[in-house]
């Protein structure tokens, strides 16, 4: 028997502390997913959202996400002769962590079959990898949403799309012809300016005698921000004569050299540290116009309408993560002779936690529902960039408050939670930060059948609340002066959200939880979690929320 040995010498016995929550599924455990997925049409999916959940709750795929985050991408510059390179090597992790992504459809599942709840069901990939690891998403995501740019040149889609669509996963640095998938980024953001588009410095110049939408350019400047610059293609914005255009860019030219794009270097990030983010200079860098000419930023807008969708889930997914942790640790551990999850002010935390879960979680599934259905065109434009601002900003509170109840493991970096809370403010930042989609809010309200739409689908639940007959009457009176509404926007994107949320919730979900939600966000509510009124069923709302066994 050593000294090291615990065996003869030990100080202490290691009791209470709570159990892992690991090896569960993600899907089957989340009783409210199932039930959005199966309203909005997306239960054709179910088996392979089963699937997903099992991989993305196992043990497994919590220790390569902790690997990944751990072990950061490197930018390999130059090979061992000096010859410039610009690539990107990440930890094998990484690769099992994109292969298992693609495996899931989580890029694809929307655009093939266009079966109805298409949307829905991929909403539904995402919510559960966005509870695994963030990283991975961010190209999961881009991936996805180019196709809502593409689909403006039928003949690029012709030409990339069933390899952007196969769930297969590709890595190396080569041609697109040569490969079987593809991934697709986009650089937009330069150095004075990422909300500010039209400030755009990066010029390009035809390659050859045509010019305008599907000819070819070079394009010269530098983007601040380009996550993923291992992507196979690109989208980027540069300016010509006639102002901003969108172009297509490839990672490697079909000869088989790198395209001329430069990484200066990757971005030391607070979150999201598996995906490597980078600076980057063009010189030259061959590019396809995609769409009209001095446009490129409504078609770019094509695709950032599906990226903020995504951070509205991505957000959700974040939250339900963080609440099924906290409510796992709270069952598990004591203090003061009970539970923690048995003590009152606890008890309520954790009810609070799920309630806020819950309605993202609806809020996230019925924009993603709306972009299903032709019919809801009015209601997609605004219902999405409500939920991207209002989700986004509850993250980093909710996470906070559910690492708290871990006590001091939480704030580890041995346990998700920490990874958690550093990821939580990223989806409130790219795609748009808050304000910024304030406005793109208030743009859409001017329009009066934004307003009609996102009215009616609240009045749906009129009669079932006071409290939201209440903030129905208020948002009526607010909307009808479109011209009004700018320097008071967050407030009444706030109210939309939470209107849309209890809509939902009222429809859809228990009592205990449509009545705690009610009661909380849409009156003159306390600000902090775990403020739910006395006599709230909070034991109720907790066993609906903790994970189920399955
Ligand atoms: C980890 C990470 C990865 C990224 N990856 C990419 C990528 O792959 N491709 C890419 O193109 N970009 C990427 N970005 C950049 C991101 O999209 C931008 O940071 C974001 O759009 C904000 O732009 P900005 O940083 O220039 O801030 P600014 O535009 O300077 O905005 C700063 C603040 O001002 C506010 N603001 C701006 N305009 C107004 C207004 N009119 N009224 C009131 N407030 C306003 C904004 O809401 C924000 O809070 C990434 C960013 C991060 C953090």
């Amino acid at each position: 028997m050593g000294f090291g040995s615990d065996d003869g010498y030990a100080t202490h016995e290691v009791h209470n502390q709570a159990a892992v929550l690991a090896d569960y599924n993600a899907f089957t455990g989340d009783l409210a997913l199932q039930q959005a997925i199966a309203l909005f049409d997306g239960g054709w999916a179910e088996a392979g959202l089963i699937k997903c959940g099992a991989l993305t709750g196992s043990a497994h795929v919590q220790g390569l996400a902790r690997m990944a985050d751990r072990n950061r991408p490197e930018l390999r510059s130059h090979d061992r002769f000096g010859n410039r390179v610009d690539e990107i090597e990440y930890h094998p992790a990484w690769h099992e962590l994109m292969a298992g992504l693609r495996g899931s459809g989580y890029h694809s599942l929307a655009w093939k079959g266009q079966q109805p709840g298409a949307q829905v069901a991929r909403a539904g990939v995402s919510y559960l990898w966005n509870q695994a690891e963030n990283g991975v998403c961010c190209p999961g995501a881009m991936t996805f949403a180019s196709i809502g740019a593409l689909k403006i040149d039928a003949d690029l889609l012709a030409r990339y799309q069933e390899k952007i669509l196969s769930n297969g996963y590709d890595p190396r640095p080569v041609p697109a012809e040569e490969k079987e998938s593809l991934g697709v980024g986009m650089a937009m953001t330069e150095k004075q300016g990422g909300s500010d588009l039209r400030q755009t410095q990066t010029s390009a110049r035809p390659a050859g005698p045509n010019s305008g939408p599907g000819a070819a350019y070079l394009l010269t400047g530098h983007k601040w921000f380009f996550s993923v610059p291992a992507s196979d293609l690109f989208l980027t914005l540069a300016r010509t004569d006639k102002g901003v255009s969108c172009f297509l860019a490839r990672g490697w030219l079909e000869n088989g050299e790198r395209n001329h794009l430069l990484i200066q270097r990757l971005k030391d990030k607070c979150g999201n540290r598996a995906n490597a983010s980078s600076e980057v200079e063009f010189r030259d860098l061959h590019a396809v116009m995609l769409g009209e000419e001095g446009r490129g930023i409504p078609t770019i807008l094509e695709m950032a309408h599906l990226t903020r969708l995504e951070c509205a889930i991505a957000s959700a997914g974040i939250i339900r993560q963080a609440t099924s942790q906290a409510i796992n640790h709270a069952r598990t551990r004591s203090a003061f002779q009970r539970r923690l999850v048995d003590q009152p002010i606890m008890e309520n935390v954790l009810a609070d936690l799920a309630v806020e879960a819950e309605a993202h979680l609806w809020l996230a599934m019925r924009a993603a529902a709306a972009l299903d259905n032709a019919e809801e065109k009015a209601l997609n434009r605004i219902i999405t960039p409500v939920a991207k601002y209002w989700i986004c900003k509850r993250a980093p509170l909710a996470v906070a408050e559910a690492l708290e109840c871990h006590g001091g493991n939480g704030f580890i970096e041995e346990h998700l939670m920490a990874r958690l809370y550093r990821e939580a403010p990223l989806n409130g930042v790219w795609e748009g930060a808050g304000n910024v989609i304030c406005l793109d809010v208030i743009r859409a309200l001017q329009k009066p059948e934004a307003a009609g739409a996102v009215l009616d689908e609240i009045a749906l639940a009129r009669g079932a609340h006071p409290a939201l007959d209440a903030s129905l009457g208020v948002l009526s009176d607010r909307l009808a002066r479109p011209g009004e509404l700018e320097a008071d926007a967050r407030r009444t994107v706030e109210q939309l959200a939470n209107a849309l949320s209890a809509s939902l919730l009222l429809r859809h979900a228990p009592n205990a939880v449509s009545e705690a939600f009610c009661a909380t966000r849409l009156g003159n509510g306390a600000m902090a979690l775990g403020t739910l009124p006395k006599g709230s069923a909070c034991a109720a709302i907790i066993e609906r929320a903790a994970v189920a066994a399955g």
